[in-house]
């Protein structure tokens, strides 16, 4: 199988390539060619597989270049006992008999990121070889939180690979920060910079554009390279989890063979929900792909007008995830949807490169129609949810989900479809101690650490483990740098 450019389909890679590769040299996304088509049969031989063979049947037929006894051992490290708390991986709840909540958080960071980068690494590592590369890869990160955290447990002490990763020192919680400065593992580094995200991202891109710097890596045996959110080795384990829920939800009866199954997602880059999409574009019996953003509802817009347009006002809120005005990966989608027209896709991501502005065709915007719902949800009413959810359920749950499950409930309301629905579950809500704590009528807060305990204390609810146990570990990474000296950094962690 091969992958092509969004730009570009004469631009054609082996996956190994593909994801060795990130980005494709003309800034379009590396996709399949062809999607592979799952049986009914395949969903019910999967129904009795552990999560990680499911992965490796999933996985296996995107990737032929890659042997299925390599994808088992990718996949037993990936998310085995020592990764995650559960056994499923990525358990799915009943909340009320029609409405099923899959848990992305169970991994050693308690954010969904963990699903895909902890897999990642080792496609990336064995891509490298396939590729005969004989650099060792450094991968860089710009982070606002849960990306950098997520990256850099599933790179550590992987072969033939270093990481670095800069956060903003203003703009991480204290517990994103205590996650990343207390980070084990011999071949990561961990560096806050002066300013604010952007400041941290412009550095980070600079680093890369800076050709004096690639030359005298390359002299040392370094490339670098990138594991953000539009790398197809990060967007395939996330297929997976949708294919693993339904056939999680037929075994335990909940399901009927062939019965839809509507699938509600908290937005941000439009990387999961895409998932979503490809999974139902395989053939899972999925039936509305309903995406929930929180007040930057750049999405929302688009998905009901078919008009994409980022020049609005940027908010703050407390899904900080889903804070974002251009979704990279929403260009997949338009490549799927035009039938995999180049230069439509090229037109509309000039557009919005120079107007910041595009609007669809009437073909495309129907098509959007039929298979997308949209909504949005703001701060006041996301602790609401947290706090219905809570009494209602004796279910806690966290910001960015808490979105997604007040969007579902809009839907249902204005369509009156009742169908089964699936919330995909994207952070524990222990990330976001305080957002969680003021939902339950919460005013005084601890400060650090714990405010994990006060939560707990509130509600009976354990935290998660790589969360309670911060509080025993020792910094390791306290530099501090002006954006200027981020170079310094690299060369340092390098030597
Ligand atoms: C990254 C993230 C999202 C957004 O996911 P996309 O794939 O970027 O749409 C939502 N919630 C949480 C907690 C996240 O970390």
């Amino acid at each position: 199988m091969y992958y092509v450019s969004t730009r570009n389909k004469e631009d054609r890679r082996t996956a190994a390539q593909a994801i060795a590769q990130g980005l494709a040299a003309d800034g379009g996304l590396m996709t399949p060619e062809v999607f592979p088509k799952l049986s009914q049969n395949a969903l019910e031989t999967m129904r009795d597989m552990s999560y990680q063979q499911r992965a490796v049947y999933v996985m296996g037929s995107f990737l032929d270049d890659f042997t299925s006894s390599e994808l088992s051992a990718f996949a037993s490290r990936a998310y085995g006992p020592d990764k995650f708390d559960v056994k499923a991986v990525a358990p799915v709840r009943d909340v009320d008999g029609n409405t099923y909540c899959l848990e992305l958080w169970h991994g050693p960071t308690c954010a969904f990121k963990d699903m895909a980068l902890q897999m990642l690494p080792h496609l990336l590592s064995a891509a490298l070889v396939k590729n005969q590369e004989e650099k060792t890869v450094c991968i860089l990160v710009a982070t606002s939180g849960d990306t950098g955290k997520a990256a850099l447990e599933g790179f550590k002490d992987v072969e033939k690979t270093r990481i670095l990763v800069f956060y903003p020192k203003d703009g991480v919680s204290a517990i994103q920060q205590l996650q990343m400065v207390t980070q084990e593992g011999e071949n990561v580094g961990v560096c806050s910079v002066v300013g604010n995200f952007d400041d941290a991202q412009t550095g980070v891109k600079r680093l890369f554009a800076d050709p004096a710097l690639r030359e005298q890596l390359a002299g040392r045996g370094f490339f670098l390279s990138s594991a953000n959110s539009i790398n197809w080795g990060r967007v395939l384990p996330q297929i997976v989890y949708y294919i693993s829920a339904y056939c999680d939800l037929m075994r335990d009866g909940k399901l009927q063979k062939g019965e839809a199954l509507n699938v509600c997602v908290p937005t941000g880059n439009f990387g999961n929900i895409l998932a979503a999409y490809y999974a139902k574009t395989m053939g899972v019996p999925i039936g509305k792909l309903i995406c929930a953003s929180n007040s930057n509802n750049v999405l929302t817009d688009f998905l009901r007008t078919g008009v994409y347009d980022r020049n609005r006002t940027f908010y703050n809120t407390m899904s900080p995830s889903m804070d974002i005005l251009i979704s990279s990966n929403l260009e997949r989608l338009l490549f799927a949807l035009t039938g995999h027209d180049d230069a439509e896709v090229r037109d509309y991501m000039a557009q919005l490169n120079q107007d910041g502005r595009y609007e669809v065709s009437p073909v495309l915007r129907d098509k959007l129609g039929k298979l997308f719902a949209a909504g949005y949800c703001d701060d006041t009413r996301t602790q609401q949810v947290i706090g219905r959810m809570w009494n209602e359920h004796k279910y806690l749950i966290d910001p960015h989900t808490a979105v997604a499950f007040e969007v579902l409930d809009q839907y249902r309301k204005e369509t009156g479809d009742a169908s089964p629905a699936l919330v995909a579950s994207t952070a524990s809500p222990f990330k976001f101690c305080d957002s969680v704590l003021g939902a339950l009528g919460v005013t005084e807060l601890e400060q650090g650490t714990a405010i994990l305990e006060q939560l707990s204390a509130r509600t009976g609810v354990a935290a998660p483990a790589p969360l309670a146990g911060l509080k025993d570990k020792s910094v390791r990474f306290a530099q501090n740098v002006e954006k200027d000296h981020m170079v310094d950094q690299v060369l340092e962690l390098l030597k």
